[in-house]
């Protein structure tokens, strides 16, 4: 990393507010559906206290339904189960209950819940972290508790 990069990124961490971050990914990022990808290399920070990565904040308002139509082609919970549902055997398996039985999981950008809805009779407790405000209603009737950002659920 460069002097150069330490100064374009300067804004403290989101989870644990420290403001020294290393590079732990240069390139394209996922923009969209999977397999689309940015034209542009963007860099991914890595928090050198709590070691979470971060994207500098982008101009894309992930809070409107124009970003989940962007990803998904719609912004209904529904239109996202059937993409999406078809995916959570496989995520599962690779998890394996006894990592989740018992504890609690936040799933961050969670969408509509596919994963969340799965394993809700395992875990002690599902959070939701998902900005597209059209699935927040969704999320909450199936009793996930439910945040736009991680920074919103620090507190709990
Ligand atoms: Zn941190």
């Amino acid at each position: 990393m460069t002097k150069k990069d330490k100064t374009i990124f300067s804004e403290p961490c989101r989870i644990c507010g420290a403001s020294d971050w290393d590079i732990l990914y240069r390139g394209p990022i996922r923009l969209g559906k999977f397999g689309e990808y940015s034209k542009a290399d963007h860099v991914v920070w890595k928090c050198s206290k709590c070691q979470s990565g971060f994207i500098a904040r982008t101009r894309l308002n992930y809070e409107l339904s124009d970003y989940r139509e962007m990803v998904d082609g719609c912004d209904l919970p529904s239109h996202f189960y059937k993409l999406h549902d078809k995916e959570q055997a496989d995520k599962l398996k690779m998890l394996g209950t006894e990592n989740i039985r018992g504890k609690i999981i936040a799933d961050v950008g969670c969408g509509a819940g596919s994963f969340l809805d799965i394993i809700k009779g395992l875990a002690s407790k599902t959070i939701a972290v998902e900005p597209t405000k059209s699935f927040h209603h969704e999320l909450r009737t199936k009793g996930h508790v439910t945040y736009s950002y991680c920074e919103n659920a620090l507190k709990e």
